[in-house]
């Protein structure tokens, strides 16, 4: 999920002018417990196939399901966050449906009663913040993975199944059908994708498949309030890929609506190799599943105080840290929401301003030079490649005209692969600017005698020759002067 937007020839005009586009996501990201929901595995990534597993996850004959309370938080904590009611009462339900990787035919998930109700994100939109509402978010648990020995089933020699994943506990936030462009879907993946990551309730990472999106799409007359007949899309395994089989379904949609067709109610899937969707299978309805109630488990009953205690232990959201970031620190939003983007990031940036004193500074810093040289995964950053203390003393150093900007950045460049203080980069490499007045007046001095004309130039009022010396002064210096001392001398000396 690392992409940039795609480019524009990649999305043609999805919704053209005579339909309006409706999209509803539903996402699946997996909860950071250490075990699974309905038994002790554990679910770590990466091990061996098939070595996580006990008989509850295995859906053996005799074995009873116990509850993770672990994962009832932070599906909770979830639940707060993305500004949910969360239910005092839910349950838990079988859904019915017979897949290899699914190894008691029946997953145990939410039905009528889920965990949480009515809640929204906001995203950024080109007429300004749009509520996005949420339907719901419940609490299940996660199949297997099958491993097919060839591309696809189709044509498989033979399958394996994976069951470490079985039991994982998983949270399936469906959204409204709010959603007005595969542009919009991606903004509101990438909100959801922060808000989770800054409460850590998931590490929500789309490759390991710890964040999964199925979307639902439909196209009507513009100005309609009906819904037309939807499809849904599955196998998009990147926020690019979300966008770009969303523009494919609006377009093949339009163009069948526009020859006189219609659409079909079916499940399709992204092919990444053909940039397409193709269809799977019509759509199954609800009761195919057969839902009925779990009677291996207790309806989960919530103690209001504890849903308290755990709305008060949530740090600031990405929404409010952006408000208040442009509020107390007076950046520009796109700043704000720069920092706010990802937690780490947010934290340093804070902590480097409270040192240095001088948010403006410490944010150009940040957004900058920090961030090019940051790891990140899938789009998000990973670590800050340097510390709160050391990119704070670089910046005093700044801020007093030690060190100029561009050599600023050298030494920046050296603190990340070396972890040496600033200090003694900047020492080593001789990169102090010289603001000492009085070697300063030397050379300008020199320069003035040495180019009469140019100097002349200034003196009659032309403004423009001041440049020239002043390339002359960096250019004795080696480029160690400090450029607003000699721009002050030059003036100073040469006023009209
Ligand atoms: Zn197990």
């Amino acid at each position: 999920m690392a992409e940039q937007a795609a480019p524009a020839q990649a999305l043609p005009d999805p919704g053209h002018d005579e339909f309006e586009v409706v999209i509803g996501l539903e996402v699946h990201a997996e909860l950071s417990t250490r075990s699974k929901l309905f038994c002790g595995c554990s679910t770590a990534f990466g091990a061996p196939p098939n070595t996580q597993v006990c008989p509850v996850c295995l859906g053996l004959p005799g074995v009873l399901p116990v509850l993770n309370e672990r994962a009832v938080e932070l599906a909770v904590k979830a639940g707060l966050a993305l500004h949910c009611q969360i239910a005092p009462f839910s349950k838990f339900d079988r859904k019915n449906y017979f897949y290899p990787d699914l190894p008691k035919a029946y997953q145990i998930s939410q039905y009528d009663l889920p965990l949480c109700r009515d809640g929204y994100v906001e995203i950024a939109a080109p007429e300004g913040v749009r509520r996005i509402g949420i339907v719901r978010v419940h609490l299940e648990e996660e199949a297997g993975k099958s491993v097919h020995s060839g591309e696809s089933i189709v044509g498989s020699e033979y399958s394996n199944i994976d069951y470490n994943r079985v039991g994982i506990p998983l949270i399936e936030i469906v959204s409204q059908p709010d959603l007005r462009s595969p542009e919009e879907a991606r903004a509101y993946l990438e909100q959801l994708r922060t808000t989770l990551r800054y409460i850590g309730v998931s590490d929500v990472r789309m490759e390991e498949g710890s964040l999964r999106c199925d979307a639902n799409i439909s196209l009507r007359p513009r100005g309609s309030d009906e819904l037309g007949t939807k499809t849904e899309v599955k196998n998009m395994n990147s926020f690019r890929a979300v966008a770009r089989a969303l523009a494919f379904e609006a377009r093949r949609q339009a163009e069948l609506l526009r020859r006189g067709e219609r659409v079909v109610q079916e499940t399709r899937a992204w092919s990444e190799a053909r940039q397409e969707t193709v269809s799977m299978r019509s759509k199954e309805e609800a009761d195919d599943y057969r839902y009925f109630p779990e009677p291996d488990l207790a309806p989960l009953v919530l103690d209001p105080g504890q849903v308290e205690r755990w709305r008060a232990e949530l740090p600031e959201l990405p929404d409010a840290r952006r408000a208040r970031f442009v509020r107390e620190y007076g950046l520009p939003p796109y700043d704000a929401g720069v920092l706010t983007g990802s937690r780490i990031v947010a934290d340093f940036f804070e902590a480097v301003a409270a040192r240095v004193g001088d948010a403006k500074l410490a944010s150009n810093w940040v957004m900058g030079e920090v961030l090019r040289h940051a790891p990140t995964e899938g789009g998000e950053v990973e670590a800050i490649p340097v510390s709160v203390q050391g990119l704070a003393e670089l910046l005093e150093l700044v801020k007093r005209g030690t060190v100029s900007q561009p050599a600023a950045k050298e030494v920046l460049e050296e603190m990340v692969h070396s972890g040496r203080p600033a200090g003694e980069i900047v020492r080593e490499r001789g990169l102090e600017q010289i603001s000492d007045r009085g070697a300063l007046e030397a050379v300008v001095d020199r320069v003035i005698h040495e180019n009469p004309k140019p100097a002349a130039d200034v003196r009659a009022g032309e403004g423009k020759a001041i440049g020239f010396l002043m390339g002359q002064v960096m250019k004795q210096t080696q480029g160690k002067a400090n450029p607003q001392q000699v721009r002050a001398l030059l003036e100073e000396r040469l006023r009209p």
